[in-house]
């Protein structure tokens, strides 16, 4: 999801890879939730989430769409976002005693905060978000923050990722409703209904998918 923010006024105004030490070690989160309360629409789901949910949680789009998700027009196309509910906007999945019940299966968005990241040039860097977590003292890999495993892979992945959906959004002319429809459902169908081999790899599915996307819009 794009936001159109002045990084000096919201980081330290430094830009990190994934092998630099970040301020972020936040001691287990002991007694604090916040960032899974009041999040609007900004925990957004992409494939390798999909894949991560069904592979580690069994869940499917219906089913997260039963009280977990909804879908949101994001930049022009159409996709799933973590439902914050109740009087304290608290995502589903926070548990009575106020810990993550899918940790192992969390969002990406949920494994970087407090890093945000910033897309320039065909490739990407993190920033330490200094408003959102009161904790974070200890230095920390980022890499070994993020919680995912094969990062040069997954971090190929959120590049590619992030380009299609830049590529797709630019490509879908606002007055030319029914094209833009039609794409969003493509989209949701191919990488986010139909179901991932939850036995097989996520790299080289997503893979195959995406070449029949790029295929399908005639994206080189
Ligand atoms: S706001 Fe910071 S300390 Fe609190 S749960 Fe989130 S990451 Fe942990
Ligand atoms: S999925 Fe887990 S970490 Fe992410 S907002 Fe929900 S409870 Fe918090």
């Amino acid at each position: 999801m794009k936001r159109m923010v002045d990084l000096s006024q919201i980081s330290d105004g430094r830009l990190y890879r994934s092998s630099d030490l970040v301020k972020l070690d936040t001691g287990g989160c002991a007694g604090c939730s916040a960032c899974c309360h009041s999040m609007e629409s900004t925990i957004v789901l992409d494939p390798y989430d999909m894949w991560r949910l069904q592979e580690r949680r069994g869940f499917t789009l219906e089913t997260l769409l039963d009280g977990h998700a909804q879908l949101i027009v994001c930049d022009g196309l159409i996709l799933p976002v973590l439902t914050m509910n109740g009087p304290y906007e608290s995502c589903s999945f926070l548990d009575e005693n106020g810990r993550c019940s899918i940790h192992d299966a969390r969002p990406g968005i949920c494994r970087l905060f407090p890093l945000g990241r910033i897309y320039e040039g065909g490739d990407f860097r993190y920033f330490l978000q200094t408003r959102e977590c009161g904790k974070g003292k200890a230095k920390v890999r980022i890499r070994k923050w993020l919680d995912t495993p094969d990062m040069a892979q997954y971090e190929r992945f959120i590049l590619d990722w992030h380009a299609f959906l830049e590529q797709l959004s630019h490509f879908l002319s606002p007055e030319e409703e029914d094209l833009r429809k039609a794409a969003c459902l493509y989209l949701l169908q191919a990488f986010y209904r139909v179901r991932w081999d939850a036995e097989q790899p996520f790299y080289p599915q997503y893979e195959e998918r995406m070449a029949a996307a790029r295929r399908h819009f005639g994206f080189a």
